[in-house]
């Protein structure tokens, strides 16, 4: 989608700190951070929300979280880490291409807030 936030950082257009890349995932460093490591992870192809999952793009959510387990590893986050989709307003989801927070590094608390 020409005008989404995070289809832009996918592609390039607008700068972010990349974390990891493939063919159909990419992620990266959150500017406002809620943890001492916090990535953005974001299928390429634009999808709105959790809502707009289907049978013909959840295949991307499975890619999503594979990258998840390689950054995990990559970043040594093997104390343990938290991975949040926030889907809708209630939510708190502010930008409209589904992502997946993962937070890292201090004690994440139970239940979130
Ligand atoms: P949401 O609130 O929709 O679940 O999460 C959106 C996230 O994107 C927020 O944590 C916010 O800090 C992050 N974010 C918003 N705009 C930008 C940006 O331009 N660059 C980066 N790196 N992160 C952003
Ligand atoms: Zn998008």
């Amino acid at each position: 989608m020409s005008d989404c936030l995070f289809c832009k950082i996918a592609a390039g257009e607008i700068p972010s700190t990349k974390i990891y890349e493939d063919e159909y995932v990419y992620a990266f460093a959150d500017i406002a951070p809620q943890a001492p490591f916090h990535a953005v992870v974001i299928p390429k192809q634009h999808i709105a929300s959790a809502d707009e999952i289907t049978a013909d793009n959840s295949f991307l959510v499975a890619r999503v979280f594979e990258a998840v387990a390689k950054i995990a590893k990559q970043e040594n986050l093997s104390d343990g880490y938290r991975v949040v989709n926030n889907c809708g307003e209630a939510a708190g989801q502010t930008v409209h291409h589904i992502h997946f927070h993962l937070l890292a590094r201090r004690d994440l608390g139970w239940p979130p807030g």
